[in-house]
């Protein structure tokens, strides 16, 4: 599988020649696209290429991705996760299940205006990483009272 053009376009962009280990990290960030996770789950996802990709490196590719706009990261605790922007989507705030790391776009435009707006009021620049945090439909019905 090709990786996405707008990945591309988007490493080209930020000078990154597409390697195979880079290559790698992609395929696993499009094949859990709906999903945040953390670097060590990409990890385990790149093992099923035939490049072996370090620990280290996919730390340090996801760092590269992010700078180029290609994944979009949130904080949780201490945890950082990664997700890739789809070619047809800008980095915006997410709902993020804590459990299994489903991400789902906020979507509400005047919500956001309001969120934005009020924040420019107080001087704050917003970053697209906000997230809101709890556990999915799934999740929470497999773990009730527990978020
Ligand atoms: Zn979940």
């Amino acid at each position: 599988m090709q990786p996405a053009p707008g990945a591309v376009r988007r490493l080209n962009l930020a000078s990154l020649r597409l390697t195979p280990q880079r290559r790698a990290v992609l395929r696993a960030l499009d094949d859990n696209f709906q999903r945040f996770l953390d670097v060590e789950t990409l990890h385990r996802s790149t093992r099923c290429w035939e490049v072996p990709v370090n620990l280290a490196s996919v730390y340090r590719i996801l760092v590269e991705m992010e700078k180029a706009r290609i994944v979009q990261v949130v904080k949780l605790g201490a945890r950082l996760l990664y997700r890739k922007v789809p070619d047809d989507e800008v980095a915006q705030p997410h709902f993020v299940c804590t459990r299994c790391g489903l991400a789902e776009p906020l979507g509400n435009d005047a919500l956001m205006s309001q969120l934005f707006e009020g924040a420019g009021r107080h001087g704050f620049r917003l970053s697209p990483r906000i997230a809101l945090v709890g556990l999915c439909a799934a999740c929470s019905s497999k773990h009730a009272n527990r978020l």
